[in-house]
């Protein structure tokens, strides 16, 4: 369990717009990493703004990111180049009385800062193993491990999670009084990232592992 520590906000993360929504506090920054398979990562160059996504996951007070040697964005990256990162799970339509007081639940993050390369070998084979830990937890015991040459041609950066804010929205719609009486039906329709029933290679001979098997519960 993470301790709650709250981060004061920057001149860049202090949400302003429905400020009540903000969070600052890294339990639940944690959690909005944790629930993420990929982030977006914003950046600018000598061609304009991008906006690219990523496979992410989390260790401590960093989410990693990993990429081929050769590619712009590792190259960009590993030159201190500053990114804005986002990760946004998307709960619910909110259907309020008037077209206006329509929303989403929603829980996100931003973040700010630069990456720092993972250069130590120990700690990148062991940054990729927390990787394939959050794809599937037992996995790595059983595929075959990277090889020096495809561990040469990889490079493993994270960024720290010091400068960031979260802002969250649940519940019904907020509807204005004098709407209240108007015949109309209000409520979340809600979403859910479904896990569906695991599809076996055509290639593949081996009993579904535990990982695999749970994967629809
Ligand atoms: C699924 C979804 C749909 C949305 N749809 C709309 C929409 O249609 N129109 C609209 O105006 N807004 C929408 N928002 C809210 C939007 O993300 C901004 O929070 C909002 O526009 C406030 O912007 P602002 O210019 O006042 O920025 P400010 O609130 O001044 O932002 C200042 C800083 O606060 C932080 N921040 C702002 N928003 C977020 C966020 N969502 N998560 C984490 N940190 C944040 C950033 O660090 C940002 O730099 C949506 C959010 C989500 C998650």
């Amino acid at each position: 369990m993470t301790d709650p520590i709250s981060l004061p906000p920057s001149d860049r993360t202090r949400v302003r717009r429905i400020a009540e929504n903000a969070r600052y506090d890294t339990v639940t920054l944690h959690a909005i990493i944790d629930a993420a398979y990929l982030c977006h990562i914003a950046f600018a160059d000598e061609k304009g703004t991008h906006c690219i996504p990523m496979a992410c996951w989390r260790e401590g007070n960093h989410l990693y990111i990993h990429g081929s040697n050769g590619g712009r964005l590792i190259k960009l990256f590993t030159q201190g180049t500053q990114v804005c990162i986002t990760i946004t799970h998307l709960d619910g339509l909110v259907l309020a009385r008037s077209a206006f007081n329509h929303s989403m639940n929603y829980r996100s993050a931003v973040i700010y800062g630069v990456f720092e390369q993972v250069k130590e070998e120990e700690k990148k084979r062991a940054s990729m193993a927390a990787f394939m830990d959050k794809i599937a937890l037992g996995r790595q015991q059983q595929a075959r491990p990277g090889n020096d040459k495809e561990f040469a041609a990889t490079t493993v950066l994270r960024i720290s999670l010091d400068e960031a804010a979260c802002k969250t929205r649940s519940g019904g719609p907020v509807d204005d009084a004098e709407d209240m009486a108007l015949p109309v039906w209000v409520g979340v329709l809600p979403f859910s990232i479904q896990q569906a029933a695991p599809i076996p290679h055509e290639s593949c001979t081996q009993v579904a592992p535990g990982y695999v098997q749970q994967w629809e519960k």
